[in-house]
């Protein structure tokens, strides 16, 4: 006689898009972010509850890029109202962004998303890989809408090597994720996966994109290129969701695995935010080479160093550059942009509307 309460067999189901062969019925306390045996297609009961809650906060984040108006922009771009240092300077923006989050939509779907074993976590992976397919959209419009060179733009990240450099640091973080006969369950593999989630939530999209992100801002405090700084306004706060949500899933596997969290995983991580600093850094000095919009190398080098120290803390590791500040107070105001007016002033966003939406 069958008795429903035994588990028929125990295997790991990461990696596994099928319930583990269990017919146990779920308790929370069983559940792990990586290395779980609970069935990963019950959401409920929720163990990880800040993950489920970053979901909902990230649909009502929701937005479209054609929603933008762009003929400002165009009409800016294309009757020399920009000076060429500002020309150039979007220029090499969108040729690391406009490749940027397919790199990161590919390292979720085809790498992280496998390993981890909390549904609720996998949730916030599904909208955030979505929003990876907004985001390249929004580029690949801002580069339509200006009529730029594609071929050029799409091709920076193999052209222009102070874009070339940052990709290619990532790679290797991708590559050993989305190698199909990759699995965590040794200390090796499970330390690979926590170093390739850090190395996209607290570098790439946490450290790597901040440079761009202050540059078209700064233009658009300027009333320069409005309709594409709203655009990048709302990547922003994305970004700045996926790497909270990176930050919390980094916690927790620390929490759950704390023996992955050796001195020289400490060590070695710290040099990977010493090299990101870097690399960001000279992409900073390439995209302005003499100083644009009122910024200078200087104050990057400070910013850079300000989110690294950030960064660090908030994955429990020691500031490497103790002392320096924000010099861009600013950005902090477009983060928390909040939903019922933007920045620019140029549209409202509201999506929190479902309430309201008529079958009639
Ligand atoms: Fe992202």
């Amino acid at each position: 006689m069958i008795n429903f309460d035994d588990e028929v067999i125990a295997s790991p189901s990461s990696t596994a898009a099928t319930p583990a062969a269990t017919t146990k019925r779920i308790s929370a306390d069983d559940k792990r972010v990586i290395n779980g045996t609970t069935d990963v297609n019950q959401l409920v009961p929720f163990k990880h509850k800040w993950a489920w809650e970053k979901y909902l906060a990230q649909c009502a984040n929701h937005w479209m890029p054609q929603e933008v108006n762009m003929q400002r922009d165009i009409e800016q771009w294309k009757t020399g109202q920009l000076t060429e240092d500002e020309m150039r300077l979007v220029t090499r923006n969108l040729g690391f962004f406009t490749t940027a989050d397919s790199l990161a939509a590919n390292n979720i779907v085809l790498g992280t998303y496998r390993q981890i074993t909390s549904p609720e976590c996998r949730q916030f992976l599904l909208r955030q890989a979505f929003d990876e397919a907004i985001h390249t959209h929004a580029y690949q419009y801002i580069v339509e809408s200006l009529g730029m060179d594609e071929g050029e733009i799409f091709n920076a990240y193999n052209e222009i090597k102070s874009i070339r450099d940052k990709d290619q640091f990532l790679m290797p973080f991708i590559d050993v994720l989305t190698n199909p006969e990759f699995k965590t369950g040794t200390l090796e593999t499970d330390q690979q996966l926590l170093r390739s989630i850090i190395v996209f939530a607290c570098i790439m999209e946490g450290l790597f994109f901040y440079v761009g992100f202050v540059q078209i801002l700064a233009l658009g405090r300027q009333n320069k290129m409005t309709g594409a700084a709203e655009q990048y306004q709302y990547i922003l706060r994305d970004e700045s969701m996926h790497c909270n949500f990176g930050i919390d899933l980094i916690n927790t596997i620390k929490m759950e695995n704390p023996e992955l969290w050796t001195e020289s995983f400490k060590a070695e991580l710290v040099g990977l935010f010493q090299r990101a600093v870097e690399l960001e850094y000279a992409y900073a000095e390439d995209t302005m080479p003499r100083g644009v919009l009122g910024l200078n190398a200087a104050q990057f080098k400070e910013y850079l160093r300000f989110i690294a120290n950030r960064r660090m803390q908030q994955i429990g590791l020691n500031e490497l550059f103790p002392g320096v500040t924000n010099p861009f107070p600013w950005m902090s105001e477009m983060i928390d942009l909040k939903k019922e007016k933007n920045f620019f002033e140029t549209r409202v966003t509201e999506y929190q509307t479902g309430g309201a939406l008529s079958w009639d």
